[in-house]
């Protein structure tokens, strides 16, 4: 018997796939797949089709790294709840899973249809993804890392619930097989500390090559990918040489273009992040040490720098926004763009990109047999890319065969 379908009649695609040729189609959905896709050619519109004349469709936005926090209200200003006030009625902590439920429906509501969490507190990204999946809140699908592995560091004294610190091959991998056990569905790394941190010098390797080794021998015998934070550039040659899957914010790459060369032939993805170092050299500099906000600034020049080598080298670049408030995730295509990729190259991070990043064959793409993740906007985004961030431009979303949003 066939399951529930859905026609959407005359509208445009952009993608990665696509070129802007004004071409107008009518898309056929059933079970939550693409069925087919026929070009309108003068011929009628089926009975049931829901008419979206004008309208252009992309495939459901896929944002490779963003953390699943209820507790984040640094990056996330206006969102969530008001920050708490000295004497103010204690807040209970389970208030916290309201907020990761209103950054679902964020996240979904401007057009992301799946979302790759890399750490979060508590397993909250792993709650967050049951929730979705059995139906209790609107949201996209969730990958999650559950915690993220570094070594005792001072990163492990500041992101203590996110992390989970572990020294040696057996450790790490023992901390492997515990995330595995908590449901994660892929693993993360911290191959170099973090920018975040005050005691925490991003430039050396964090892990060992044992270590890294160790975890992506033992991810990858049961099927997970990996991911590794990546700032300074001997962590980042580590992870790449031992195989990770994708390297996060590697801004530290233009500095060894044979390392691009080998991410490109090892089929390794780049998540350049770029919006969170805008955030800490620019929109949070009162938030954050002043050591921290003049090593941003320095970072995010690399960053944009190692975008343009890594575009040039061909290594494939999925979109991460690492940044807030959630439904603003679209603002890394922009700069993607910025920082040399075509509109349709920054458009396919969002997508194309970003589902072969996170091992997702069955998306990404407007195309038959795909999964029927789509977002339909009012204008097309590959001739103005501000209408993925623009929300009276967004018209309808859809995921796996349902309209899951409409303006
Ligand atoms: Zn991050």
């Amino acid at each position: 018997m066939p399951g529930p379908s859905l026609v959407l009649w005359n509208i445009e695609l952009a993608s990665a796939d696509h070129p802007v040729d004004g071409s107008r189609w009518v898309l056929h959905i059933e079970d939550g797949i693409i069925r087919s896709l026929r070009p309108v050619d003068g011929t009628d519109r089926p009975s049931g089709a829901i008419d979206f004349s004008g309208a252009v469709a992309t495939p459901g936005l896929i944002d490779a790294h963003l953390h699943a926090l209820s507790g984040e209200v640094v990056r996330n200003p206006g969102f969530g709840p008001p920050a708490e006030l000295k004497g103010g009625e204690p807040r209970q902590r389970a208030l916290g899973y309201f907020v990761l439920a209103a950054m679902a429906q964020a996240l979904l509501s401007s057009g992301f249809t799946t979302v790759r969490d890399v750490g979060s507190d508590d397993l909250e990204g792993i709650a967050l993804r049951q929730a979705v999946d059995l139906g209790v809140v609107p949201g996209p699908d969730v990958l999650s890392c559950g915690r993220i592995l570094s070594a005792t560091s001072p990163g492990g004294a500041v992101f203590t619930p996110m992390y989970r610190q572990a020294d040696g091959p057996d450790e790490i991998r023992k901390a492997v097989r515990e995330q595995v056990r908590d449901g994660a569905d892929f693993i993360k790394i911290m191959a170099t500390g973090a920018r975040s941190v005050e005691r925490e010098n991003p430039e050396p390797a964090q892990l060992t090559r044992e270590e890294i080794a160790t975890v992506v021998e033992e991810a990858h015998r049961i099927g997970l990918r990996v991911a590794a934070h990546a700032e300074g550039l001997e962590g980042t040659r580590l992870a790449i040489e031992e195989g990770v899957d994708t390297i996060e914010h590697g801004l530290s790459l233009h500095r060894d273009p044979r390392l691009l060369e080998l991410m490109a032939e090892k089929d390794i993805t780049l998540v350049p992040t770029l919006s969170t170092f805008h955030d800490l050299a620019e929109r949070f500099t009162e938030s954050f040490p002043r050591v921290l906000v003049d090593q941003a600034k320095r970072q995010l020049e690399e960053a944009y720098e190692s975008v343009a080598a890594a575009s040039s080298a061909g290594v494939r670049i999925a979109l991460g926004h690492d940044s807030g408030p959630p439904g603003d995730n679209a603002v890394e295509v922009l700069r993607l763009a910025d920082a040399g990729l075509s509109n349709h190259a920054a458009l396919g991070a969002a997508t194309s990109a970003a589902a072969n990043a996170l091992g997702l064959e069955d998306r990404g793409h407007l195309a038959e047999g795909k999964r029927a993740d789509i977002a339909l906007f009012a204008r097309n985004p590959l001739e103005d890319l501000g209408v993925l961030r623009s929300p009276e431009a967004l018209l309808a979303v859809v995921k796996a065969g349902e309209i899951v949003h409409q303006a």
